[in-house]
């Protein structure tokens, strides 16, 4: 049979790329849970996916509920579960102020962290059926949450702090920010991408004898161009991608990086 894999926010950037890269293997069916199903339809035409290599579903990341509601209408397919590709993600660099989950958490850290949590440990019993001797569970990580990079130390530097603004609800009254601090929405992203790093280590440690799932997280390359930075100010979006590409060269391609994930993600196909 064909694997079967769902990559969260494929219809851009990355994980769109990724799709790609697993459905050009003619042995990948790739659910591709996208919040846009028409966007997300257009962009596997635009790159030439077809039809029989791919589903879209509706998963907003941004609301448990739909969370809930995409574990039901996913299990109602009947299809085994053999990868899980957390990718989609939300980065706010600009916002002057918070805005929140259909929950009511902060947006960034709800949708990046709680919003894949809540995927991750629903989806974890039916990756623990599959029958795919290399089932994994992938997150998208990034540098800048870890500050033994050089872009881990720009500030605002990630800080989950002693957790008291998680612990208070996440939802603005006290505070926004995990560590209880002011709102910052770089910090905010940076702080949600640790949290994705953290979880797929503890899930590791939980889970991986129990259930032969491997759970990893990956830092795919700065891929500059994506739509990642579309909030950023029109200065940085000019300069950020020659300056990736000529200074820092950290820059890799959407197709480049999207390859290095499709690789990590499955290493022996049926
Ligand atoms: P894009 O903005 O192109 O892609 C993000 C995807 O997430 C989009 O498909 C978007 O959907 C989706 N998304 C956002 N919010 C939600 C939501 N509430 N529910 C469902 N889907 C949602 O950025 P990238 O491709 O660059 O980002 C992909 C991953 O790579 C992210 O996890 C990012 O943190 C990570 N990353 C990126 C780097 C880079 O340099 N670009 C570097 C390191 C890590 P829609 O199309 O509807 O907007």
């Amino acid at each position: 049979r064909k694997g079967t894999a769902v990559i969260t926010g494929a219809s851009s950037g990355l994980g769109l790329a990724t799709a790609k890269a697993l459905a050009e293997t003619g042995k990948w069916h790739v659910i591709m849970a996208c919040r846009n199903f028409l966007k997300a339809e257009k962009a596997a035409k635009s790159v030439g996916m077809s039809k029989e290599d791919y589903t879209v579903m509706h998963l907003d990341l941004a609301s448990l509920e739909s969370v809930k509601q995409f574990v039901d209408n996913f299990r109602r397919t009947e299809q085994p579960l053999d990868v899980l590709v957390c990718n989609a993600a939300v980065y706010q660099p600009t916002a002057k102020e918070p805005s929140f989950t259909a929950e009511g958490f902060e947006i960034s850290v709800g949708t990046n962290h709680l919003g894949h949590f809540l995927l991750s440990r629903l989806l974890l019993d039916d990756l623990k059926k599959s029958d795919y001797p290399s089932k994994r569970m992938i997150i998208v990580g990034s540098i800048t949450g870890n500050t033994n990079t050089l872009a881990g130390n720009v500030p605002p530097k990630a800080n989950l702090g002693d957790l008291r603004g998680l612990a208070s609800g996440l939802n603005g009254q006290n505070s926004s920010m995990i560590d209880g601090g002011e709102f910052d929405g770089a910090k905010a992203y940076k702080d949600s991408k640790v949290c994705n790093m953290l979880t797929m280590q503890e899930l590791h440690r939980r889970y991986h004898e129990e259930t032969g799932v491997t759970f990893a997280s990956l830092y795919p390359g700065c891929i500059a161009t994506t739509g990642l930075f579309r909030e950023h100010i029109p200065l940085f979006r000019l300069l950020f991608p020659p300056f990736q590409k000529y200074i820092t060269k950290g820059y890799v391609s959407e197709e480049e990086a999207g390859k290095r994930l499709a690789q990590v993600s499955l290493q022996t196909p049926f």
